[in-house]
Order: C-alpha cells, then structure tokens, then sequence
C-alpha cells in the first residue's frame, strides 16, 4: 500500500510518511495507489462487528505496515463509550420510515470532526513516541476544526496545539470550550483580528521553512488521509445499522464544504458499500452545488464568500475535490494536473458535455443548496415533525434530503453538529435556546485559558519559540528529541508483524 501524488510528481510513500505530512512536494493530495476492496464474504463479515473492530478492519487496510496490536490500541482508546456516549459512537436515528439521521456529533466537542481526529490524536502520539520526535500543530480556526484539534491531541505526549482564533468573534460557547482547556500543551492564541488575519499568520508562518523545520511545526487540515480513512467507517456503520442484507444501497445527504466527509464516503464506496446516491449539501456559498448542476467548478475570491448561519461550511474552494475528480479521470494524474493549471490560471474549469461530465453523472452525486431562510424553515419542521432539534449545517442537509428523497428511497442525513453549538440560530428558529448535552451547562462559567496578541507573524513566532525546544539544541522537552535510539526504535516499530500485512 503506497501513496501517490494526485499531480503525478511525488516519489510514492507509506501510510506512517504521510501521516504527519500536509499537501505532496508537487502541490497534489496523496492519495492510494491501489484502493483496497471487500470481498462479499469480507463485507458479511463487517457487518456483525463492533465500532471500533469494524474501524480497524478498514485503517488496517489503509496503513498495513503499522504495528496490528499498536493501532487495535490506538481505535480502541479513540473510539471508547465514555468519549462518544455510547459504544455505537456514530448511532442512528430514524425519524421516520426510509429516513435516518447518521449522528456523528456525540464526541467531546459535539460536532463530527471529532470522530476523525479523537484517531489523529492516537495515532499521532504513537508515531511520535516511536520516531522519538516532537510536533507542534500550528492552527487557524473559526469554530470546530480547532477545538477538535485541540481535544484530540489535549494531554498527547510529544505534541503540543498553538490555535490561532479571532479575538471575540467566536460565538461565546464555541470559545468557552476551546479556551477552557487547561492542558500545558494547548495553547489557545486569540488574534485582535478577523479569521483571515489567522489565517494569513499560519501561511506566513508555513511558508517560513527555516522556522517550521527549527520548531517542527505540522497541521492537521482535512486533507490528511488518516482523516478521510477515519470517517469512511461510518459510511459502513449507517449502511450496516440500517439495512438488513448487503445488496441493499443506500443514499446519504451531507453537510458539505471542503468535501472530506462525503470524500469519505466515496472511499467506502470504493471499498465495496453499494451506494444510491450521496447527496451534497451547500449553503449559499456553493461551489459544489455550481459544479453538480452545471460541471462548472469555479473556486472563490474570498471576499466573496459570505458569512452564513451555517459557518463550517463557507468555503471558496474544496480542498479534498481534487481527489474525487482524480478517481474520476481514472488517475490519470496528466489530465488531473491539466484541470488544475487551468484552475489557478483562470480560477476555473468547465467539464460540461465531456466525458468527465459522464463519469460524474456515473458516479451518483448530485447536490442541493440551501439558503438561511431554508435552514431555519428546515429546523422548525424538523422539530414540529420529528421532535428533533437539528443544527444550522445538519439543517442543509435535511431540507436537501425531502427535496430530492424519491418514493422508497432509504437515505441517511448526516448530522455534523449539535445545536447547541449555535445558539443564535436555533433561537432564531424555534424562539428558544437549543438543549445543551449533560456536562456542558456550565461550559462558559469555567475558568478560561488564552493569549491574546495582535495580528502579527512575527509576535506569534515570538510565542511558539518561547514554547517550544528548537530541534538543533537537541534538549529534552514536548518539542523534539532525536536519538539515534529512537531512530532504531521507530524503525522497529514501523515493521509490522510476520503476517500482518495485506
Ligand atoms: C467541517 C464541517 C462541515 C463540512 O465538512 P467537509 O468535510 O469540510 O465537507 C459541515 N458541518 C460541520 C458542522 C463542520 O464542522
């Protein structure tokens, strides 16, 4: 099992080289050179397992070379009831025949990022532990990314968060639970800014190569693969909680954005899910929804990307698209690279009526957009039907599912976050505040964590370096320790057992 560059130009790589890398020297995604397929006999198999037993069935396939008993620990620590609420991790709800919510917001920060990156945070410690090295994950965040980030790798050995977020403009329950954390290795950094000016800070600072290599600074954006491999697994879980035999397709309608969770469930396809539909879901910035009517993808400007009810999903571009299209193209990465140059050069590239254009038909994707209006009309009818009290991002994707559901239609929506992380909008909906899950009433009463600075590179490489251990003084501490005994160890490690792989 190797990783290739969807541009064609990187030297093939493993599972455990990607895992702390970002984007392949070339500018692609890595992506499997084989994708690797269940048998019926595999898939009957599946279907009787437990979360965490069907998970490591699929990660295993993704990263042979890592140690069997290592990553059955590492799915076993991530995926625990007492994380996630209950030992289904990602349960289902039906709400009424045929129509299913696919709950994946039950994890520490009640939103479905956590599902991928609570494994990250596993994982992450024991590569570093082996390899003996250090990382400090250098963030921007608006919202959920970050505080997933920072709950999965809070108490990691080895790693340490520097999260960038806009001073005050976060809703106060979203920075409640980021800068509560009182572990020694977050460090929640409160920018006098907008989101932008955090992000600019963290390219600036990425594009410091010196800095990053002294400081061993890494990212965990949805690009990194262990994060798609995490979430085809609940594609497999909702296919398996809601039918009864393995011939039985499904469609799933999902919240999208930057296109790694329905990318995952693309994934799962591959690997032998039958599939109706996958429903893409957008909100008004809709650059999928452009792309699935019409074949136009046309990327963004930023300033014309507008602030929506349902922020997690504003986007200008899709980063994990490219690897969809690539699947597409049939790894042609000449081709791939072709669309992509035309994409920088002319911020968009158009596929109508060829036979790329046939291949996303053939591939089942379509997809609906959903304005604010839509959402909250969506969140009182899911509500007065249902019982339910969906979030703004969940809403796109049920307003999306009674659209487009034809007659006998099983489909599952998936739900990527819980209300009560909006508040604003769920009041505005149903005049009254979103109920909250045990243990989070007093959330913004506790005792609060965070650096402010001004939005400046330079005062935010200030703060990093008086936190961490440059890598050439060698000293001992969560920033890096290089040994040539750790080396040896990593080396060890990362042979798997006399049979392991496959
Ligand atoms: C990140 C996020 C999305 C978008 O997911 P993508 O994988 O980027 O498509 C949707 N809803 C919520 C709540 C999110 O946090």
């Amino acid at each position: 099992m190797h990783y290739v560059s969807t541009r064609g130009g990187a030297a093939p790589r493993s599972f455990t080289d990607i895992l702390l890398a970002g984007l392949a020297p070339d500018g692609g995604l890595y992506v499997p050179q084989v994708m690797p397929r269940f048998s019926a006999a595999e898939l009957a198999h599946l279907r009787t397992l437990t979360y965490p037993q069907l998970a490591f069935e699929i990660v295993s396939r993704f990263a042979p070379e890592w140690d069997r008993e290592d990553l059955r620990g590492c799915i076993e620590r991530a995926y625990r009831a007492s994380v996630f609420g209950e030992a289904a991790i990602t349960p289902v709800r039906t709400l009424e025949p045929g129509l299913h919510l696919l709950r994946l917001s039950n994890g520490p920060t009640l939103a479905f990022k956590d599902v991928a990156m609570q494994l990250l945070g596993e994982l992450f410690e024991s590569l570093l532990k082996a390899r003996g090295e250090g990382l400090n994950i250098l963030g921007a965040t608006s919202g959920d990314t970050g505080s997933a980030a920072e709950y999965a790798m809070r108490g990691k050995q080895g790693v340490q968060v520097f999260m960038l977020s806009p001073h005050g403009r976060m809703s106060p329950f979203q920075a409640a639970q980021m800068y509560s954390l009182q572990d020694p290795n977050i460090h929640n950094i409160a920018i006098r800014g907008v989101f932008d000016d955090c992000q600019d800070i963290v390219k600036a600072i990425g594009a410091d190569a010196a800095f990053k290599a002294q400081h061993q600074i890494g990212t965990v954006n949805s690009i990194n693969w262990a994060r798609v491999a995490a979430q085809a697994v609940y594609y497999f879980s909702g296919w398996f909680a809601t039918t009864t035999s393995n011939d039985q397709a499904v469609s799933f309608v999902v919240p999208s954005g930057n296109f790694g969770n329905v990318y995952a469930g693309w994934i799962a396809h591959q690997m032998g899910m039958p599939v109706r539909r996958f429903i893409v879901a957008t909100n008004e910035n809709d650059v999928l929804d452009e792309f699935f009517r019409t074949g136009r993808y046309r990327v963004r400007a930023s300033a014309e990307v507008s602030q929506t009810s349902s922020p997690s999903m504003d986007i200008s571009k899709s980063s994990n698209f490219e690897r969809y299209i690539y699947d597409l193209v049939g790894a042609d990465a000449g081709r791939l690279s072709a669309l992509w140059s035309e994409l920088d050069r002319s911020g968009q590239f158009d596929i109508a009526g060829t036979d790329l254009w046939q291949a996303v038909v053939r591939s089942r994707f379509v997809s609906v957009r959903t304005d604010h209006a839509g959402r909250l009309a969506c969140i009182r009818a899911a509500r007065d039907r249902y019982g339910v009290v969906i979030d703004p991002h969940t809403a796109n994707a049920m307003a999306g599912a009674w659209r487009l559901r034809e007659p006998g239609e099983p489909m599952l929506v998936l739900e990527t976050a819980l209300p009560a992380k909006f508040a604003e909008t769920i009041e505005e909906a149903l005049g009254e505040a979103p109920p909250r899950p045990a243990g989070f009433e007093h959330l913004e009463a506790a005792p609060q964590r965070v650096t402010v600075l001004d939005a400046d590179a330079d005062g935010v490489r200030r703060y990093i370096a008086a936190h961490t251990e440059p890598v050439a003084t060698g000293m001992a501490s969560v920033g890096a320790v290089q040994t040539a005994a750790a080396r040896r160890q990593s080396a060890q490690f990362l042979v798997a057992k006399p049979g392991a792989s496959q």
